[in-house]
């Protein structure tokens, strides 16, 4: 991520451990857009997971975040939801995308990129095609009053088939290996772009012996970037990993028993 100060539209970082939302227990206290706010309400979020106390504050300040905790402790919501903190409001969408969901990510990108939206802004790298079904569908309640386009990479389909579409999004939640044969062989492939590269259930996704492809992947992506990386379990080549892919990661490790 870029150092603090250097984006002209980012509100001000709290020091880390203690920022000005870090005692936030509910939603309601954090600094989110009212589209997010209401969707949070729609979807009956009200209360703060322990990891979303701890992750939410740093990623929501543009911070690049190491996350451990176990599974089924509300992971998803620490990443899909940073893109919605922005208490500016933006004009109309410049993309639309060809269907697909409409996610939280786009205040954060519009921030960055000065109120214009096209192109590639996040990319969120799941082990499995079901959990990355399972994000989308978070995302899809999350994000569901934002203007921005979101699609799933995971096969099943020809890569060629796939990239006409993949150009014209905004969020791909994608599984490693499909990500990065589009990377190798869609035309137009552009990553130049990337706001927030999310890394979700990285243990498993070293588990299955994606290391070679992520590093691929990580090597094509814009340095200046956002990166959320979480997992269930803190092993050595997630330290290894987050070393490679997050910027001071010994600064930004969070986990639930640190609230
Ligand atoms: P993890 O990725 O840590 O395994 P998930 O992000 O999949 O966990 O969350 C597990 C379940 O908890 C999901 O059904 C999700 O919708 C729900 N959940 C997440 N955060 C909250 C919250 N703050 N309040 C209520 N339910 C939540
Ligand atoms: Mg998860």
């Amino acid at each position: 991520a870029p150092p603090p100060g250097t984006n002209p539209l980012a509100l001000d970082a709290p020091a880390a451990g203690s920022g000005a939302y870090a005692g936030a227990r509910t939603f309601e206290e954090l600094p989110l857009s009212a589209a997010t706010r209401a969707a949070l309400k729609q979807a009956k979020f009200t209360q703060l997971t322990a990891i979303q106390r701890a992750a939410l504050p740093h990623a929501l300040a543009g911070r690049d975040v190491l996350g451990a905790a176990k599974t089924g402790s509300g992971k998803t919501l620490c990443f899909l939801i940073p893109g919605g903190w922005s208490q500016i409001s933006w004009g109309p969408a410049h993309s639309s995308g060809s269907g697909g969901a409409r996610g939280p990510l786009v205040e954060l990108l519009f921030r960055r990129r000065w109120g214009k939206l096209d192109g590639l802004g996040a990319l969120v790298l799941t082990p499995t095609r079901e959990l990355a079904m399972q994000i989308f569908d978070e995302l899809v309640k999350v994000g569901r009053r934002h203007e921005i386009s979101a699609g799933l990479l995971i096969g099943g389909k020809k890569v060629s088939e796939e990239a006409t579409r993949v150009a014209s999004l905004n969020v791909l939640i994608a599984t490693p290996g499909r990500l990065l044969q589009h990377m190798d062989e869609t035309p137009g492939f552009d990553a130049s772009g990337l706001q927030m590269l999310v890394l979700d259930e990285a243990d498993r996704i070293l588990d299955l012996g994606f290391a070679a492809t992520l590093d691929a992947i990580i090597a094509n992506l814009p340095r200046a970037r956002q990166t959320l990386l979480f997992s269930a379990t803190q092993t050595k080549s997630v330290r290894d990993l987050a070393r490679l892919s997050l910027d001071h990661p010994d600064n930004h490790m969070v986990g639930p028993q640190q609230n």
